[in-house]
């Protein structure tokens, strides 16, 4: 209970905290909004310049403060705004109000105040003693002290009520508001300390973390402690729902006034029309609002804080309904603002003509959609590939997924049909259907992945070729991305050149060519090296086909199924089919069950032990025949096949073969060597080095020592 308490507690602190902080945006967005005059001479210029330039100033440190800070400036800020309205009310009061005459305006058209004398007096008495009240508690005042200022603001009240001449109590209530304001004055000297201290304090920390933690954390941690993103959101969504009020307010009167003209004959129909907006009108106003919503780099900030929260639970919910618990992909929240951010500072979004600024904005969310799709794809896509791969039979978990990756190639295809049957082709229409068509490709290269992989489920037959076909798939995916990567580079090369050049666009070329070009194609390139290796390094190990076969008594080690055409067998006397230990060298190049090297590929003494494996089917040489015998006799006591009498005993059915293969790989293999990044001396620290099991540990010094 106490806990959901101080919950709770802690919640309003954060609401009444960013609560606080939003005024000083919007005083920062008035300022750079406010029209400019440079004129009224040098003097009134710099004036000017000076009350902006603290306006910002002081509003910035404010957004700044600390929590506590916070707080307590804004309770010193009240204090002062309610000494002042009671001054105020004292002097309006005392100067103006006609106590006896009984008559009264009204106020905003609301009777704040009785109408007449004696009770308006209790009214204005009221007011103040609350005002007076607030002060003190604010200013947190001792009891003597708090006594005489509420007794202080209600002097004048007294003044009238004794019926004092006009003079006397103006006297008196200017006397009253010297007091309060000398008071004031004090209580914001003695509070000059705390702030000295509290500046200081502020001064030093900021100091201290950016010596050690540097900028970049420095930046985070006031982004994250000030709650900035929360903020912006408060300051734009309040920004525009104040205008949305204001302008169907304004067109609610035009419509009156205009209804008026028209002559009242169809008053109830005018009065509905009046009520209720045309789409027409709505749209006009909606537009208006977007337009003014993204009119300066702070509204164009809030802005992008808006949609971060809109993408962020987009993702999250995306996420929920295809069943994905990957943390990484939570960052939707996050790409989607600085995407549209970067999109409107490439475009200079805010300091476009109005009509101008709908287009545009426009245009960049539809690169945004497209982007924010990509991004699902990249979440949808791993889900996809545990699911086939893992052989997840539950309807209920694929269907979601594969409704994901339909949407992923529908939405794109009616984008770019709706944007080609609108405009003509230019650049920005270039690039959405590029990213709309890079993006069906993906769905696609994902989809006949994920059908390769379910097809390989339901047959029960090991798939040797499945792997190359995935692989193919990928890399005609990959190629794929990577011309468009070329071409959205020329694209956006094209538009620099001939549209508009700004440095954040030349900025973004950049990242765009490391990212996009660089990156994808060293990627692209690695793994094809990678699995190119991987195909040597297999086709170097001596194989196991026919009769031999089925005196192995064994199954893969890998993927526990049985040996139906053929296995390969590494130096260290282990088994598996060929798929299964490719797949496992693309991520290690060490035997699964003892983590020996797989492959060698030099000459001299390594390619001794190498070929004794395949030379175990006839003599080998003496001194390199010791180690494998142990080999063996290991191999028999562990349970394994005793492969000497295997191949020993019908060497010529599928060892010779075997072996005549494996020289030539050799061979081969030997010629490029450059592919290859073992060395000598590696490979024996490596075996030497490996904590594997002390009897291999042994072998492989005899194998080296000779
Ligand atoms: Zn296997
Ligand atoms: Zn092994």
């Amino acid at each position: 209970m106490a806990s959901t308490q101080s919950r709770i507690g802690q919640q309003a602190l954060a609401v009444l905290d960013v609560a606080l902080r939003v005024p000083c945006i919007f005083i920062i967005d008035a300022i750079f909004n406010s029209y400019y005059d440079p004129g009224a001479g040098w003097a009134g210029a710099a004036g000017r310049v000076l009350v902006r330039v603290t306006g910002v100033l002081v509003s910035s440190v404010v957004l700044l403060l600390s929590q506590k800070a916070l707080f307590k400036f804004y309770t010193l800020f009240f204090a002062v705004l309610l000494g002042t309205a009671a001054v105020l009310v004292n002097t309006y009061v005392t100067t103006q109000a006609d106590f006896y005459g009984a008559y009264y305006k009204a106020a905003l058209g609301f009777r704040l105040l009785p109408r007449n004398g004696p009770t308006l007096w209790l009214g204005v008495a009221a007011v103040q003693l609350l005002f007076a009240v607030g002060y003190v508690f604010l200013l947190d005042l001792r009891s003597l002290f708090a006594a005489l200022v509420v007794l202080d603001v209600m002097i004048p009240l007294w003044g009238i009520a004794a019926e004092l001449p006009a003079d006397a109590r103006q006297l008196v209530a200017a006397f009253s508001a010297l007091v309060l304001g000398l008071n004031t004055a004090a209580c914001l000297v003695a509070r000059l300390r705390w702030f000295y201290y509290s500046c200081r304090y502020v001064f030093l920390l900021v100091r201290h973390m950016y010596r050690i933690y540097g900028l970049q954390l420095l930046l985070e941690d006031t982004w994250k402690r000030i709650r900035f993103p929360d903020v912006l959101r408060v300051f734009w969504l309040t920004r525009v729902t104040a205008q949305a009020l204001i302008l169907v307010y304004v067109v609610r009167a035009v419509r009156r006034e205009s209804g008026d003209a028209t002559g009242g004959a169809a008053d109830g129909g005018a009065d509905a029309q009046g009520f209720l907006l045309s789409w027409d009108v709505l749209w006009d106003v909606a537009s208006n609002l977007i337009i003014s919503g993204c009119d300066s780099t702070l509204t164009v900030l809030g802005m992008s804080a808006v949609i971060s929260s809109v993408a962020h639970y987009l993702g999250l919910s995306i996420l929920a309904f295809i069943g994905s618990t990957e943390e990484e992909d939570k960052r939707l929240g996050f790409v989607a603002p600085v995407l549209f951010f970067i999109l409107a500072l490439q475009t200079g979004l805010s300091s476009l003509d109005p009509e101008e600024r709908l287009v545009r904005l426009s245009r960049n969310m539809c690169l945004l959609l497209t982007a924010i799709l990509h991004f699902i794809h990249g979440m949808t896509d791993p889900v996809l590939m545990s699911l086939s791969a893992s052989h997840v039979s539950s309807v209920r978990r694929h269907v979601p997924v594969l409704l994901v990756s339909a949407a992923l190639f529908l939405l794109p295809v009616a984008l770019s049909y709706a944007l080609w049957h609108h405009y003509a082709l230019n650049t920005w229409l270039f690039a959405v259907t590029a990213f709309c068509v890079e993006l069906c490709l993906k769905v696609l290269v994902s989809l006949t992945v994920y059908g390769l992989f379910m097809v390989d489920g339901f047959s029960n037959v090991l798939w040797e070729k499945l792997d190359d076909y995935v692989y193919y798939v990928r890399s005609t995916g990959n190629i794929i991305e990577f011309l468009f990567g070329v071409i959205m580079f020329g694209n956006g090369a094209y538009t620099m050149m001939f549209e508009s050049g700004s440095k954040i666009r030349a900025c973004m070329m950049c990242l765009h060519a490391y990212f996009n070009i660089y990156l994808q194609a060293k990627n692209g390139w690695k793994t094809f090296i990678n699995r190119r290796t991987a195909v040597k390094k297999i086709n170097s190990l001596p194989e196991v086909r026919g009769d031999q076969l089925g005196r192995i008594e064994d199954v893969c080690a890998i993927c526990y199924q049985e040996f139906a055409t053929s296995a390969r067998i590494t130096p260290c006397h282990h088994y598996f089919h060929a798929l299964c230990l490719r797949k496992w060298l693309y991520i290690q190049d060490t035997c699964p069950m003892c983590h020996q090297r797989v492959y060698v590929e030099d000459e001299g003494r390594n390619r001794d032990a190498f070929s004794n494996n395949n030379r175990g089917y006839a003599p080998p040489p003496r001194d390199a025949q010791a180690p494998v015998r142990e080999h063996h006799r290991r191999g028999s006591a562990d349970g394994e096949p005793p492969i000497d009498e295997a191949v020993g005993g019908a060497p010529a059915v599928g060892g010779a073969p075997a072996a005549g293969g494996a020289g030539e790989q050799d061979n081969e293999l030997l010629e490029d060597n450059d592919s290859i990044e073992y060395d000598e001396d590696e490979w024996g620290t490596q075996n030497g080095g490996t904590p594997v099991e002390e009897d291999y540990i042994n072998d492989d010094t005899d194998a080296t020592d000779d």
